[in-house]
């Protein structure tokens, strides 16, 4: 059994941690924040008019207005990247299916390098055809390998190209259909697998995701800084009315954000604070101005 001691959360307001209310810079907004209330251009626009340095899009919302034009924005406006999302998926029924994610994952690396992330977040996959709601199969033990098969695969392109990988474990609730890789531990067991020395490989550490898990504070310590590569953060509502778009803004749910945040940088994490909201019937109701400006306030006030 581990040491009660050991285990549990640095004291959020330890002198260690840092004073996000005087860097603004440190807040990046995960583009579907406000996915619903305009594309990449006019969130990325947006940002930049709230002071926000930092952003976090993903591909399909680049494929909207196309990545030239992406990666010319995010120059043109001075943004910083805080990741890409995303690639993963890498579990198939068949070889057609596997070679199909093989080769979409590496556009994502292409794309990520391109728009100058510095990491690309991966969502593994789970059972193939569980999202679709036709599962090929029920064997999750076999899925997990061909993550790690993947995973594998891509490390060699994205080294090769300079781009770190970030697997994001996922909520134990998305195991079946989004990501069969589901606590830090068992994220850091395939890091330290295939990458030991830690540069290619790492974690995006989602509080969404992690908040629960009773190793969440020794595991995020066993990381370290080098393998973490991202932080997001959002709030746990309760109730939660919907597992995947009924995210809460920072604050407004049960999540102990700043003893997440103080463990992450306790671990020695430096980098920027990415916030991250699936908010179908809430946030991205409101305006995109009220929702980043709220972001930003509540970045200063509680994360
Ligand atoms: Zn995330």
């Amino acid at each position: 059994m581990a040491d009660p001691i050991e285990s549990s959360a640095p004291k959020a307001r330890s002198s260690g941690l840092r004073d996000l209310a005087s860097q603004p810079q440190l807040l990046s907004i995960n583009t579907a924040t406000v996915r619903a209330q305009g594309n990449l251009e006019d969130i990325f626009n947006a940002c930049a008019e709230q002071g926000i340095s930092a952003v976090s899009p993903w591909r399909d919302q680049v494929k909207d207005i196309g990545l030239k034009r992406a990666s010319a924005l995010v120059a043109s406006l001075g943004l910083q990247l805080s990741g890409y999302c995303r690639g993963g998926m890498f579990t198939a029924a068949d070889a057609a299916g596997l070679e199909a994610a093989r080769d979409d994952n590496r556009r994502a690396v292409d794309e990520a390098c391109e728009m100058g992330a510095p990491c690309l977040v991966l969502v593994v996959g789970g059972l193939p055809g569980a999202l679709e709601a036709k599962p090929a199969h029920r064997d999750i033990a076999a899925a997990r390998l061909q993550v790690i098969e993947g995973i594998q695969d891509l490390l060699g392109y994205a080294s090769s190209v300079g781009m770190p990988l970030a697997i994001e474990p996922l909520h134990p609730m998305y195991a079946a259909d989004r990501a069969c890789i589901n606590t830090l531990e068992q994220a850091l067991d395939v890091c330290e697998l295939l990458d030991p020395s830690g540069q290619w490989l790492g974690v995006a550490v989602d509080a969404y995701h992690v908040w629960w898990d009773p190793k969440v504070h020794q595991q995020i310590a066993r990381a370290g800084a080098a393998r973490i590569k991202a932080f997001h953060v959002c709030d746990w509502l309760v109730p939660t009315t919907d597992l995947l778009l009924d995210r809460g803004m920072m604050g407004d749910g049960v999540i102990e954000l700043q003893a997440l945040r103080a463990s992450v940088e306790a671990a020695g994490y430096q980098g920027i604070v990415e916030v991250e909201i699936f908010s179908q019937n809430n946030w991205w109701k409101r305006p995109m101005q009220e929702v980043l400006h709220t972001c930003v306030e509540r970045f200063k006030a509680v994360v």
